[in-house]
This record gives structure tokens, sequence and C-alpha cells, in this order.
């Protein structure tokens, strides 16, 4: 078991030196504690259509609000939580919140599919598949209510187990998104055979667009490239309307980030969401016009 995590890169947080830092310690305490004291909650950023400014979907991601340290990023903690058993604790949670939230909409008329992140380790654990299948007969949800997000550089690391967990769980009928895509350098034989039906374009790309050339033809190159495979394309870190325009005009087919909408609590998110389909299909802003 150790070796295989080894093999996931979780063997470079093993190896950093302060990792048994007090800081680093008491944090992990703390977010022992987290849970049952209901301090993680998921917020629900939508990705929209950038052609026609129509939702597609809601990516969850979980935030911490702290008792002293205020609100703690997921790059901060989850790092951490996947050095343990938290990982474990911490994803049962997340999936649970999010087919919680998935039924809620789901049965109230919002048919958003939810998409949540799921870890190196997560991938470990051969209960998921099982866990998952449980929960959406539980909220009564079909497979497509949910989309998990797995990141390139945790699929390039180790082609059997990997490609193993991650078809056990397309089997489900769940959809697979692939995130941070262009930081892992995959191979395109190795995107082909993957059960994915999403490839989520790095923000440290899309965000530079209008700026530089070289990005600029790095999302256009992934864009064509993910068309051709028959794939959805999906931009993170839209913050502008000049980069929406741009990914629109070179055919990206969603696009996610501040500009369009940040990520909001489940109440804040579900206003959001009555109220832009009830503009629809005026959308709301441009480039949809
Ligand atoms: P990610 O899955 O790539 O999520 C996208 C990140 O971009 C989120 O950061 C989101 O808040 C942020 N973002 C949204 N709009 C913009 C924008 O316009 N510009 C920029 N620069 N960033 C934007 P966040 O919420 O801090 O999450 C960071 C990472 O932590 C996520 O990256 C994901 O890998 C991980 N994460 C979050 N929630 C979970 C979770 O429930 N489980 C696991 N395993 N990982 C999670
Ligand atoms: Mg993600
Ligand atoms: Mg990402
Ligand atoms: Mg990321």
């Amino acid at each position: 078991y150790l070796a295989k995590e080894g093999r996931t890169g979780v063997e470079l947080y093993l190896a950093d030196k302060d990792r048994n830092s007090p800081e680093r310690l008491n944090l992990l305490g703390d977010l022992r504690r987290a849970i049952d004291r209901s301090e993680l909650r998921l917020y629900y950023q939508p990705k929209l259509d950038l052609a026609v400014g129509e939702v597609r979907g809601v990516e969850a991601l979980l935030r911490w609000r702290h008792p002293t340290r205020g609100m703690v990023g997921p790059d901060e903690f989850i790092p951490l939580a996947e050095q343990s058993y938290l990982m474990r604790q911490l994803t049962e949670y997340v999936i649970d919140a999010a087919l919680e939230q998935a039924a809620h909409w789901w049965h109230t008329g919002v048919h958003e599919q939810i998409s949540v992140n799921v870890s190196a380790r997560d991938l470990l654990d051969s209960a998921l598949p099982e866990r998952l299948e449980a929960g959406l007969a539980r909220y009564r949800l079909p497979p497509k209510a949910i989309q998990l997000e797995v990141t390139e550089r945790i699929l390039m690391t180790d082609q059997a187990y990997t490609a193993d967990a991650v078809r056990a769980l397309a089997s489900l009928g769940v959809q697979l998104a692939l995130d941070d895509f262009g930081t892992g350098y995959s191979s395109l034989v190795r995107l082909q055979r993957l059960p994915v039906s999403e490839v989520k374009i790095d923000a440290s790309f899309v965000g530079r667009i209008c700026e530089s050339r070289d990005d600029e033809r790095i999302v256009r190159s992934i864009v064509d490239l993910v068309r051709s495979l028959g794939l959805r394309s999906v931009a993170e870190g839209v913050e502008s309307a000049e980069v929406a325009k741009r990914l629109a005009e070179m055919g990206c087919d969603l696009g996610q980030g501040w500009w369009l909408a940040e990520p909001m609590s489940a109440v804040d998110a579900t206003e959001w969401l009555r109220k832009h389909r009830d503009q629809r299909p005026v959308p709301v802003k441009p480039p949809f016009e």
C-alpha cells in the first residue's frame, strides 16, 4: 500500500522536510476535528457555456472556516490531509455533501451536474466506487448528476492502478473530467485511452491568453485537440470579458472563473442558478450577446 502510495506523488509531501513542523501538526489536529465541528463546507462554482451563457455544471470546492485562522484554502489543507488517513474522511464528507446538494437541486428542478474533485489518495481507496454507487441510490440520483475531477498529474503517475480505479468509477456511469490540463504532460495516446468526457485547461495558461501569444497558442491547440477527440473543453480561471470572448472565438466549450461566477455557498449558488435560469435565453453578460 505504501509502495503504491509512493508512486502517486504523495511521497513529495512525505519527503518535505518540515512535514513534522508544529505548525503543520497543529493544523492537521485541527482538521481532524473540523469535520465533526462542521467547519467544512462546500462552495459551488458554475461552469458556463461560452457561446450561449447557459450553466453546464457546478464544481464543488471545499472551504474550511477555521475558528482562529479564518478561511483556510484547500491548497493548504488537502496536501496535508493526503499524508494521513484524514483524506478518506474528508472525501467521504465531500461526496456525501455533494450528493445531498445534488439531490436537493435535482428534485427541485435544478438539474445541474455537480463535479467533485478527487485526490491521488482517493483513487487508492477501493471502496470509493461502491460508496458512490450507494450514495447515488440513496438519493435517487442518476449517475450523470455527479462528475469526478481527477488531475492530469495523478493520471500520469501510475498507469496500472490509476487506470483501473478510473475505469471502476467510470463504469458506474459517472462522468470524469481531467483537471489542470496542460501541467502534467499527458501523451495523446493516454488521453484517448482514458474514459474522460471533459478536459479542464489549467488557469495558468488561460489567464494570459490576451497578453501572451505563446499561451494563446497553447490554449488554442488544446481546445482543438480536445474537440478532435470528441471531448468537451473547459477553461479554468476566466477572469475578464476579454479572455471569455477570446475563448469563445477559439471554440472553447465552457468557461469557469471569477468573471463568470465566483464559488458560492449552497444558499447563494441556489439563488444564482435560479436567477440565471430565469434570465434565459437572454444571457446575463457578454460575450454571450
Ligand atoms: P481546481 O479543482 O483546479 O479548482 C479550481 C480553483 O480555481 C479553485 O480554487 C477555484 O476557487 C479557483 N478559481 C475559480 N475562479 C478562478 C479565477 O477566475 N481565477 C483563478 N486564478 N482561480 C479561480 P480552490 O477552491 O482554492 O481549490 C484549489 C484546489 O484544491 C482545487 O483546484 C482542487 O484541486 C483542490 N480541491 C478543492 N476542493 C477539493 C475537494 O473537495 N477535494 C479534493 N480532493 N480537492 C479539492
Ligand atoms: Mg477541479
Ligand atoms: Mg483545475
Ligand atoms: Mg488546481
